[in-house]
């Protein structure tokens, strides 16, 4: 192709990795233009990615000094872990310094459609292009780079594109990869709830095992930028779509959070989680990589989505400015090959922290089931014992063993 070594890196999807891709292309030197299938006014409504993790603000002002400056900024750091068992506190920890000592914080909190409104002020800053209305419909590889064609009719050239389209990512099947893995088996219910100006809740995150407002399902509740996101995990038999009625959600969320916040849902969905990622992350000729929810799907719990597809984005600039400047194709190879080897074993490692969490909730296995009972029990006389409750939701905590920055 004749201008394999200066046409822009080719991103399909402008969600968070797509961005994060462009932006440490950019940061690396290597020109990048994103093909996005959306048009521009699009809306990207429900606060899904919220936690998100210091590193991964590490990662974003590294790419785009600034970038992660202006979500801490916007952002939340809770203070409160909080937890209750069946109607009954186990578990309340209230830190001094909740984001810690760091120049940022372990966390913060803040909906996605934020975190991506500042990735599109960094897309401008940085000169980069989303062309609109370009979804990718074929993508061919072949050893000197790739030709995509998109719905706009148009046909394209680059060395390198990285599929960062989605779950239900087109470059993914075109590449022949295919998803492998399983689905939950209960369904959950999100909702976002706007906070209120007059006695807003107290800003904790708060899991309620078994709570009895709600006929015995687990609740979690999660504070950001300007509201709460609400968890009902269903019972076997719920039927997730009738619980997902106006009428049941408003009573839902007057049980749970009090009358002032009953009519302020602004956003519900309900899921059954996929635990699955692609068979390969690269196609054949090592000129396509697989990034984010094209590459791998997690349950929500210990936040490892987006904060994993950060990680992905970032590791696929870092093979690709190598290998778009190699003399030598073998060099090249290697390194998108290194992509694949790494980020698929950190994608193992996150489905297998996930999938911890999630059969931690499902409550499948008896020794599970009768741990909690006994912590439940015993929390009112060893604190480690409410600890434990307080934290197992979530999974383990620890990155991938085999990242070097710490990166999910
Ligand atoms: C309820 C919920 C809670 C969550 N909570 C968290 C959390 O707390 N922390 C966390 O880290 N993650 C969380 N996640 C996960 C997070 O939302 C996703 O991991 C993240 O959005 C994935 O980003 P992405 O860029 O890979 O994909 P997407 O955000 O799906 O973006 C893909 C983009 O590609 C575009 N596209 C699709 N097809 C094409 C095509 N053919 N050509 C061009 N463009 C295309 C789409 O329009 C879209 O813009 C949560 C998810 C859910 C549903």
């Amino acid at each position: 192709m004749s201008d394999a070594n200066t046409a822009p890196v080719l991103i399909a999807g402008a969600g968070p990795v797509g961005m994060t891709t462009a932006l440490a292309l950019h940061a690396r030197g290597v020109p990048a233009t994103i093909l996005e299938a959306d048009s521009a006014d699009r809306d990207r409504s429900g606060s899904r990615a919220i936690y998100v993790h210091g590193t991964t603000l590490h990662t974003l002002e590294r790419v785009h000094p600034g970038l992660g400056e202006r979500m801490v900024e916007e952002g939340l750091v809770w203070p409160t872990r909080h937890t209750k068992w069946r109607g009954k506190d186990v578990f309340e920890r209230t830190y001094d310094n909740p984001g810690g000592k760091g120049t940022f914080p372990h966390f913060t909190s803040l909906p996605q459609e934020r975190t991506e409104d500042f990735m599109h002020e960094a897309l401008a800053e940085a000169g980069i292009e989303i062309h609109w209305d370009a979804a990718v419909e074929t993508v061919e590889s072949g050893p000197e780079g790739v030709r995509v064609v998109t719905s706009d009719g148009r046909e394209w050239e680059t060395p390198y594109l990285v599929g960062a389209d989605g779950g239900g990512s087109t470059v993914r099947k075109e590449i022949g990869a295919q998803f492998e893995g399983d689905q939950s088996k209960n369904s959950f219910i999100i909702a976002d709830v706007d906070e209120v100006e007059e006695d807003p809740l107290p800003l904790e995150r708060l899991f309620h095992y078994d709570d009895p407002k709600v006929g015995g399902r687990n609740v979690m509740l999660v504070p950001f930028t300007g509201g709460w996101r609400l968890d009902i995990q269903c019972l076997e038999g719920d039927d997730p779509d009738e619980l997902c009625s106006d009428e049941n959600m408003r009573e839902f969320t007057r049980r749970i959070m009090g009358e002032r916040y009953a009519d302020n849902v602004t956003w519900v969905s309900s899921y059954k989680f996929l635990q699955v990622m692609a068979d390969r992350f690269v196609d054949e000729h090592r000129r396509v990589l697989l990034a984010g929810e094209a590459a791998h799907l997690l349950a929500p719990f210990g936040a490892r989505g987006m904060n994993s597809g950060v990680a992905d984005a970032d590791e696929a600039a870092s093979a690709i400015a190598v290998a778009y400047r190699a003399r030598e194709d073998a060099v090249a190879r290697d390194e998108v090959e290194l992509y694949a080897a790494r980020r698929e074993k950190a994608a193992e490692y996150n489905l297998d922290a996930a999938g911890q969490a999630l059969e931690y909730l499902q409550g499948e296995n008896p020794a599970t089931v009768l741990r909690k009972e006994a912590a439940a029990s015993l929390a009112d006389y060893f604190e480690v014992a409410g600890e434990y409750l307080d934290d197992a939701p979530y999974g383990p905590h620890d990155a991938p063993p085999i990242v070097s920055t710490g990166n999910y």
